[in-house]
């Protein structure tokens, strides 16, 4: 079992918080979708035995396909289809892949922005196989909207969510943004009913942080923004439990959210099972055999080396770390706490788990994680998510 993501680096416009690659200028260059297309496409080929290194040989079947970014849902059909057909032809993909509606078998994910989707786009996604559609509504509020520099009002992303359920997509994962100072609780509740008023299958929900190369980040440091009090966002992500608990969605990891059914992001819930991964495209991160590999940020040295352009070496397009024993134990700790479910005790470094008994126990007495027996298990008490980080970063080796 294995994952590719794929990242497309283009955006029409930059939101004021988005800490991820991508760059609104290229797109509208001649000629800069072509040239990345055709780049991906030699790294998909040239690196087509990437998951030989996983150690599990022929059993190393692609189950999950994520195509993110920037803005995936600005490609065509045609260059959609281009980038499947480079990947079919380079990889083991699992039984029915592009051909079944139930992610639990392949799940395809693509991102997609509310503007970008027509009916005719819709069925395009349909015919390519994507079976699993993430689209960011962040508000329903167009004032909100605006300022986070979003492309789509929020009646766009309503309309946008019709077409793709006529268009016969049973697993739509929608996201919300919250946490920042504009936001009252009665926007945040209505934000989060009307979510739910749609039923999609997946809701994510992200409490705005200021990343590093943001706009956010520069009103930040100007002093025209700052982040609310810590009371308040707590207070905003009790009552999206309450409300999404009670609309029948089950939490499953910190920020996700998922109805009855077999309707959890896989590609994510792999990515945190330390199941291998890669990334393809500038910026995409992968694993396997605890190595962590990141190719360049920079979309045009990324395209001038995979187009034959740039005499480097592949090490100058992509970097990588083999993780230590202990940042092993630290990663595999704050994945498997995150989830819903907890992390189990033997998947972790038993001399490295003892020296963090005493902390552990302090949080177990606290209530604030709790401890499970046959087989034992440790999972953060779902009324202390909201402090997730810290309590993860205080167990750390
Ligand atoms: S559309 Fe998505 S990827 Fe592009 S800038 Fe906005 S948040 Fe970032």
């Amino acid at each position: 079992m294995a994952g590719i993501y794929l990242h497309i680096p283009f955006c029409l416009s930059k939101c004021i918080y988005c800490g991820f690659y991508s760059n609104p200028k290229s797109f509208a260059q001649r000629g800069a979708v072509t040239d990345y297309i055709s780049a991906l496409k030699e790294e998909i080929q040239r690196r087509r035995d990437f998951f030989s290194r996983s150690g599990s040989g022929e059993n190393c079947k692609i189950s999950t396909l994520y195509i993110g970014g920037g803005t995936p849902s600005l490609l065509s059909a045609q260059e959609l289809s281009g980038i499947k057909e480079a990947l079919c032809g380079s990889f083991d993909f699992a039984p029915h892949a592009f051909t079944t509606q139930c992610c639990g078998e392949f799940e395809f994910t693509m991102e997609v922005n509310p503007n970008d989707i027509t009916p005719e786009y819709a069925k395009v996604l349909k015919e390519l196989g994507v079976n699993r559609i993430s689209m960011g509504v962040q508000s329903f509020c167009n004032e909100h909207l605006i300022w986070m520099g979003r492309r789509h009002r929020s009646s766009e992303a309503v309309e946008a969510f019709n077409i793709l359920r006529a268009a016969g997509f049973g697993n739509i994962g929608l996201d919300l943004i919250f946490g920042y100072p504009a936001l009252t609780m009665e926007q945040w509740r209505d934000n989060i009913e009307r979510l739910i008023e749609l039923q999609p299958e997946h809701i994510s929900a992200y409490q705005l942080s200021i990343d590093a190369g943001t706009e956010l980040e520069k009103l930040c440091e100007s002093g025209a923004f700052s982040l609310p009090d810590e009371e308040i966002c707590r207070g905003q992500y009790a009552l999206l439990q309450e409300l999404l608990g009670g609309a029948g969605y089950i939490q499953y990891e910190i920020s996700n959210f998922a109805r009855e059914g077999d309707f959890i992001s896989r590609h994510n819930s792999n990515y945190w099972k330390r199941v291998p991964y890669m990334g393809l495209g500038p910026s995409a991160h992968s694993f396997v055999a605890d190595t962590r590999e990141w190719n360049i940020a920079d979309t045009e040295r990324y395209c001038n080396f995979y187009n034959g352009r740039e005499r480097s070496l592949f090490e100058n397009i992509i970097e990588s770390e083999h993780l230590s024993e202990k940042e092993i134990f630290n990663e595999t700790l704050m994945l498997g706490l995150r989830q819903s479910d907890g992390i189990e005790k033997g998947a972790l470094s038993q001399e490295l788990f003892n020296t963090i008994q005493p902390a552990l126990q302090r949080f177990i007495k606290e209530g604030v994680i709790i401890e499970e027996v046959h087989p034992a298990r440790y999972r953060i008490h779902p009324n202390s998510f909201f402090i997730s980080d810290y309590i993860i970063s205080s167990l750390f080796v």
